[in-house]
């Protein structure tokens, strides 16, 4: 069970290539971690994934236990158990939190069987709690006036309702206190578990304080550089992407 992406080649509408050949494979049950200098394809290879319109695939693949993702739609993604939090989520105006979310759900169920209401809201209530959440947001139209910081729980409020397979954090750290950002990682660590893979993208090193990867990869110039386990995030810490360069002139 994994989520594979294979010598995967993207460019943008215009030709430009930005992913240039990026490889790595996230089973379930593991956290792995994206760090690199901003402008390296981070954002683009998330993108990619969740079916982003912008970009052309030109070579490679992504799979989802063995299913073509890239022939699918985005909706189609979604349902086959992929999620992305977005570095800038998107506002919904006219459309509360709670039936946003609760019509993410229904659309999930087979016809004819409606959400328990109930159910729904004790869910709901129980993971806003864990985030921190007032329960003013329930009614609040999704993101529309959020703060940064608000926007990215809510994103993780969504992610924990869906309860998708794979969870693809895009910076979701960029912009948070560090209270949030606790937060946060309280509710990724919350989700972890054997049946779940996780793809976190982030520039700074502080948010895998909280949430410590099985395989971090540093991603530059459109590819994986690097691959190595939890402690290459300290090394990192110490001395940046030096290593970058050094392997330029090399
Ligand atoms: P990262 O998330 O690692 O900072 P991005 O994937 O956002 O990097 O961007 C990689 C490169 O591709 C950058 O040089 C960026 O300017 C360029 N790029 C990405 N998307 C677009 C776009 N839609 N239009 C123009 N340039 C883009
Ligand atoms: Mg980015």
């Amino acid at each position: 069970m994994s989520l594979s992406i294979q010598n995967l080649h993207a460019t943008l509408e215009d030709g430009t290539e930005i992913l240039k050949g990026v490889s790595l494979d996230v089973p379930t049950g593991q956290v792995h971690a994206i760090m690199g200098p901003n402008g390296s394809g981070k954002s683009t290879l998330s993108k990619v994934i969740a079916g982003h319109e912008g970009y052309v695939v030109t070579g490679g693949s992504v799979t989802l236990e063995g299913e073509d993702v890239l022939a699918m739609s985005i909706d189609e993604r979604s349902r086959a158990g992929v999620f992305l939090a977005f570095q800038y989520p998107a506002e919904v105006p006219g459309v509360s939190n709670a039936n946003f979310i609760r019509a993410a759900l229904q659309a999930r169920l087979p016809e004819g069987v409606e959400i328990d209401a109930v159910a729904f809201y004790k869910s709901l209530y129980e993971r806003m709690d864990l985030l921190e959440m007032d329960r003013k947001f329930t009614g609040r139209a999704v993101n529309e006036g959020f703060s940064g910081g608000e926007k990215k729980r809510n994103e993780i409020l969504q992610m924990m309702m869906l309860e998708p397979r794979y969870c693809i954090l895009d910076e979701t750290d960029s912009g948070l206190d560090i209270d949030a950002l606790k937060i946060v990682a309280k509710g990724v660590n919350s989700m972890r578990g054997p049946d779940r893979g996780f793809l976190l993208i982030t520039h700074y090193q502080r948010l895998l304080d909280h949430i410590t990867p099985d395989v971090l990869h540093v991603m530059a110039g459109g590819r994986i550089v690097r691959t190595g386990g939890p402690e290459l995030a300290q090394e990192l810490e110490a001395h940046g992407y030096d290593f970058l360069k050094e392997a330029a002139l090399a």
